[in-house]
């Protein structure tokens, strides 16, 4: 870290130089400050900057380096201010990163700095905090002084002996009175100054004790002298080349540490610190892959995708791969293809769920070139995982959507596996979908980008109708083995036969005593979570809902509770209902829990483990689930969508789906694909070893064409339907779609804003070009408090609908639109 004196550029007599630098607020656009003499040659284009802002310091990352200011003609140079620090010579951010989140920041209409800061691994955005140090001044007075006992100097003395001391730390060794009087005392004296510091803590490189010989040749009996333990130590680290770990050396050597510090003591050997690394899979590997005979299709794909490699240049491929198909193989030889050319591969995969598994089998194919990055890691794990592949150690990246932005350098291959998953979409500001965003990277990288999905998102599988993208397909399971047998069970039926609302059905109940007795595995799926969907009022019909967010509550059995999944407010469940004093209330749907529940007591002997955010929240837990079902340690899981995705377990031969309706009728255009998608990825857990699978779909609504198209397993004809329904309703991918979502607890002022930003909207709408529809309540009308209210735009031409924002945002904010409170979300995913 740098300090900057004082920055008076005007005094210097070099020509001034320039930064811009994009700055993580949402204003679009950048901020220029001139540079300081003493920074000139450290300041590069990506460094991390302090500048002030308004009456704050901000972290910002300088895009631009200017000379002059000619190119900014009209700017007051008196108003420039300086540059206040520089974080880093040696810049995070590569300028392909830097450009591709630029890129981002304007397609998605949000700012560039936003985005930078999107791109960077979280922890190292950390903050700024203020420490003391000691001046010039202040060390002569304390050489003074050495025998005065009073509190000044030994305010003085602690901050001289504990660099950059926090006043936090003061205040914890003199009482916090006293800290903030001495400071202000000391300060005003100048024997101490103040220096805004980058906290970095959390991820500093990672060191620890090693020890290092320091002398190799011994003479013939110059170790006589020395213990067994002693010898023993010092032939463990002949052995070794440069240093090695105290912990390792004990458990080498079987000593403990004290013949270790009998050599130190002697000069034998030295203790020195050494950098390590954290690893996230903890040195934790499976073994290399076997290798398969390929199958024909996946030999014949992977022609076309090794003569794309080799060609050099951008071109995207759908590979739209049955459950089992055996892609990821596909993609391991893909990644090896193109690290023989000595370029690079990114692998985005969904969600925390499938990370372990890839991750290791990739670690097993490609060792210590695969670097990962995902949500759940420590942000030292992360921070050292991206320092290797800034560095260009690794050179194949598997991760989570944010790895989008990992700053591998020549990049010949990005995959993005299960195109279709939601997670890829960042749900908050910046909102961004990296599977777009991917397609542009490597486009920009002149790279190869495979899309593979067993159910490729209608807008992709659009994109292989009009030569976007090629499309590669593996219509059959490895081996040949057939796909899973899907039924439709009718609960209306069911109910007229039984006269009851049954949760699980007889012919569900009945496959599950059978596989159970065949001695094999079975996955029963659950729309949702919690122990039955809410609380009901017979008398009054009212449900329990949240105050905060005008939804219903959710009731979880295990504590009593109700619970928003929203905003996580919680109560006490009820016994007589909040709103009419009945003693009449009963909980309708049903949950994990409950099904759980029947299942244990239907059959005692079933080892059994619910898996959904509740019983998983952390990843270990998780991770330990699933091995024991892979190692038919379970005999059942029963979960919600966690549980549908990408696993491959070989013993599972029956799913069964227990509600599917409720996700039929979300309040989304997408809620058919979604629907189908589930269905199709569940249906794919089963029958993927010898035996075959077979699938059971519980449903009220037998004939919606989703739930008919999955039963037949027939993607191509739910695409036929779905894609005619998105042209006459005017959906993607048939017109680009904006949403603006204006919140505010109060319900006028939001509405007041909301028509402004309309009226803005219809200014630059003139031509009529794009249907502009709202302001109206947003489906979830009240969320954590605050008011919902939804403009959505449609556009057959995207570059208009791009303009109409920027103008409606601009002309909103001219006449006074609160736009603090309007969130603009591009291609949006969800209509929440
Ligand atoms: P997908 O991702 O398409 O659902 P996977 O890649 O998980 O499918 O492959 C399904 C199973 O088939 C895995 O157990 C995998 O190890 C195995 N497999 C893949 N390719 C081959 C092959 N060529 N020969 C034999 N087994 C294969
Ligand atoms: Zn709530
Ligand atoms: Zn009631």
């Amino acid at each position: 870290m740098l300090k900057i004196s004082d920055g008076q550029h005007s005094k210097t007599t070099a020509a001034p130089r320039f930064v811009e630098v994009a700055l993580p607020i949402p204003l679009r656009q950048t901020f220029t400050y001139s540079i300081p003499e003493e920074i000139r040659d450290v300041i590069k284009i990506g460094s991390r900057v302090l500048v002030p802002f308004g009456n704050r310091p901000l972290t910002g990352y300088a895009v631009a380096i200017h000379e002059s200011l000619d190119e900014k003609l009209g700017l007051d140079l008196s108003a420039v201010k300086p540059v206040r620090e520089v974080y880093d010579a040696d810049p995070l951010l590569t300028k392909e990163i830097i450009m591709l989140a630029k890129w981002a920041a304007d397609y998605y209409a949000s700012s560039w700095g936003e985005m930078l800061k999107a791109a960077l691994p979280a922890g190292i955005n950390a903050t700024i905090e203020t420490t003391i140090r000691i001046t010039e001044e202040g060390i002569a007075e304390l050489k003074a002084n050495p025998d005065k006992k009073t509190q000044k100097i030994a305010v003085l003395d602690f901050v001289k002996s504990n660099d950059d001391s926090t006043i936090k730390a003061l205040k914890k060794q003199f009482t916090r009175a006293t800290a903030q009087r001495i400071v202000a005392e000391l300060l005003n004296l100048g024997f101490i100054e103040k220096i805004q510091k980058y906290l970095s803590t959390s991820v500093k490189p990672k060191k620890q004790k090693a020890a290092q010989l320091l002398k190799t040749d011994f003479a013939a009996d110059e170790l006589d002298s020395l213990t067994a333990a002693q010898q023993e130590v010092i032939d463990v680290l002949r052995n070794e080349i440069g240093t090695t770990l105290l912990s390792e050396l004990i458990e080498k050597s079987g000593v403990s540490d004290s013949p270790i510090k009998t050599l130190k003591k002697l000069g034998y050997l030295e203790i020195v610190k050494v950098e390590v690394r954290r690893d996230p899979m903890h040195g934790k590997v499976v073994n290399a892959e076997e290798q398969h005979l390929l199958s024909e299709g996946q030999t014949s794909v992977l022609k076309e995708i090794r003569s794309s490699i080799a060609k050099r240049n951008y071109e995207a491929f759908l590979l739209h791969g049955v459950t089992g198909s055996g892609k990821t193989e596909v993609y391991i030889r893909a990644i090896r293809s193109v690290l023989n050319d000595d370029r690079t591969a990114l692998m985005l995969v969904p969600e925390i769920s499938l990370t372990p598994v890839f991750s290791k089998r990739l670690r097993g194919v490609f060792g210590d070139d695969v670097a990962i990055l995902h949500s759940s890691l420590s942000s030292g794990e992360r921070f050292d995982e991206w320092r290797r592949i800034r560095s260009g150690e690794a050179s194949v990246v598997i991760g989570t959507r944010s790895a989008i932005f990992a700053p591998l350098r020549n990049l010949g291959l990005v995959i993005v596996d299960e195109e279709h998953d939601t997670s890829y979409r960042q749900h908050e500001m910046p909102f961004y979908n990296a599977r777009d965003i991917a397609i542009v990277r490597a486009n920009q990288a002149n790279a190869l980008i495979i899309l593979g999905s067993a159910t490729p998102a209608l807008e992709s599988f659009h994109n292989t109708q009009t030569g976007k993208y090629k499309y590669l397909s593996l219509p059959k399971r490895i081996g040949n083995r057939p796909m899973a047998k899907a039924e439709l069970i009718d609960m209306r039926e069911v109910f007229s036969g039984t006269g009851k609302d049954s949760i699980l059905s007889p012919k569900l109940l009945e496959a599950v005593e059978e596989t159970q007795k065949r001695g094999e595995q079975s996955i029963i799926l659950l729309n949702r979570r919690g122990f039955s969907q809410f609380v009901l009022c017979r008398s009054c019909g009212e449900s329990v809902r949240c105050v905060n967010c005008d939804i219903t509550l959710t009731f979880h059995k295990r504590d009593q509770t109700l619970v928003c999944h929203y905003c996580n407010y919680r109560i006490k469940s009820p016994t007589i209902c909040p709103a009419c004093e009945s003693e009449f209330i009963y909980f309708v749907g049903e949950g994990t829990e409950q099904i759980e529940d029947i299942l244990k007591e239907k059959f005692p002997d079933i080892r059994l483990a619910r898996v959904d955010r509740d019983s998983t929240r952390k990843r270990k837990q998780l991770e330990n689930v699933l091995a024991r079902f892979g190692n038919s340690e379970l005999d059942m899981l029963v979960g919600t969508q966690m549980i549908a995705k990408g696993h491959d377990f070989h013993n599972v031969t029956l799913v069964g789906v227990v509600s599917v309706d409720n996700g039929l009728s979300m309040p989304d255009f997408r809620s058919a694909e979604r629907t189908f998608q589930l269905l199709t990825q569940v249906a794919g857990r089963a029958g993927r070893g010898k035996l075959q699978g077979r699938v059971l779909i519980q449903t009220y609504h037998p004939d919606h064409y989703a739930l008919q198209h999955a039963k037949d397993q027939s993607y191509e004809g739910f695409y036929k339907q779905e894609i005619s329904y998105r042209e006459r309703m005017h959906y993607p991918p048939f017109v680009a779609l904006a949403s603006i979502l204006i919140k505010h607890p109060n319900y006028n002022y939001a509405y007041d804003n909301a028509r402004i930003f309309r009226t803005s909207l219809d200014s630059a709408n003139k031509n009529g070009n794009s249907i502009v529809l709202g302001p109206a309540p947003a489906p979830l009308p009240r969320l954590k408090g605050e008011h919902r209210l939804q403009i959505i735009i449609k556009s057959r031409n995207r570059k208009h609908l791009r303009e109409m924002v920027d103008f409606g945002a601009k002309d909103a904010d001219t006449r006074s639109c609160d736009m603090k409170i309007v969130y603009i979300e591009i291609d949006p995913v969800n209509l929440l």
